[in-house]
């Protein structure tokens, strides 16, 4: 299984990755981990990319082809994947096309989670994840079971992302609207694209993606 998700920042493309994984024995590939992990560790990548991302701005296509380009040749994509982040503009879509086909790969499906503007930054500035194992929590709509503990690895230390503010959060939903949403009507006219309602409970999503994935 091989899909797309596609969404603003906030829609939930991280939240519904973590349980498709799970459910398909899939691997996730979120752009935004991979360049978060390059700033952390300071390579080239990273240090380039570090003003942009905390401005909210998307960091250029070449490196984001670079990168995807390397990690689909590893042997944990073989079953399959999800590109939670990634194809972000018309020129990374139609590289990952080419990439695709180079390698006699096809994509399963695009999903498309469409949330509201107005509820995008609330969802952003209550985000947090566990620093051990990147689970993913909110203030009010996801907390741990028990407060304080990863319901996944027991760990209490958690963070919040640096460009998860109101300002860096206005010029990325521009650069959604300006840049990604573009790729709609292009899978659109693929056929591949599918649609589900991002502002739903987080079961309800989950189910909807599910029958996206298998119809019938
Ligand atoms: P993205 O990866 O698309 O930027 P996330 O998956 O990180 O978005 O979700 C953003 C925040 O919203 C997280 O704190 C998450 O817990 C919360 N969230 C995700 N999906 C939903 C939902 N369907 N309803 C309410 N809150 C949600
Ligand atoms: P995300 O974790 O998906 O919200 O991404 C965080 C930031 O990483 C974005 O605001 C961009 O600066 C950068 N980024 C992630 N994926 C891409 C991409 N495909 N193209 C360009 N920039 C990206």
């Amino acid at each position: 299984m091989r899909m797309i998700l596609l969404g603003p920042p906030g829609a939930g493309k991280g939240t519904q990755a973590q349980r498709l994984v799970d459910a398909y024995n899939i691997v996730q590939l979120s752009t935004g981990d991979m360049l978060r992990a390059a700033v952390a560790a300071g390579t080239p990548i990273g240090q380039r990319a570090k003003a942009v991302m905390d401005a909210g701005d998307l960091v250029s296509d070449d490196i984001l082809v670079g990168m995807i380009s390397d990690r689909v040749n590893e042997d944990d994509c073989k079953n399959g994947f999800i590109l939670d982040g990634f194809p972000r503009t018309l020129a990374q879509a139609e590289a990952l096309e080419d990439m695709l086909a180079q390698k006699s790969l096809t994509l399963n499906a695009v999903i498309e989670m469409k949330v509201d503007d107005a509820l995008l930054i609330g969802r952003i500035t209550g985000r947090y994840t566990c620093a051990n194992c990147g689970a993913g929590y909110h203030d009010e709509n996801l907390q741990p079971k028990v407060a304080g503990i990863c319901d996944n690895c027991g760990r209490t230390d958690f963070s919040r992302r640096s460009d998860d503010n109101a300002e860096a959060v206005t010029t990325r939903l521009q650069a959604y609207h300006e840049q990604t949403a573009p790729l709609l009507p292009f899978y659109q006219a693929k056929g591949n694209l599918k649609t589900v309602d991002g502002m739903a409970d987080i079961d309800e999503v989950t189910r909807q993606m599910k029958a996206a994935l298998e119809p019938g």
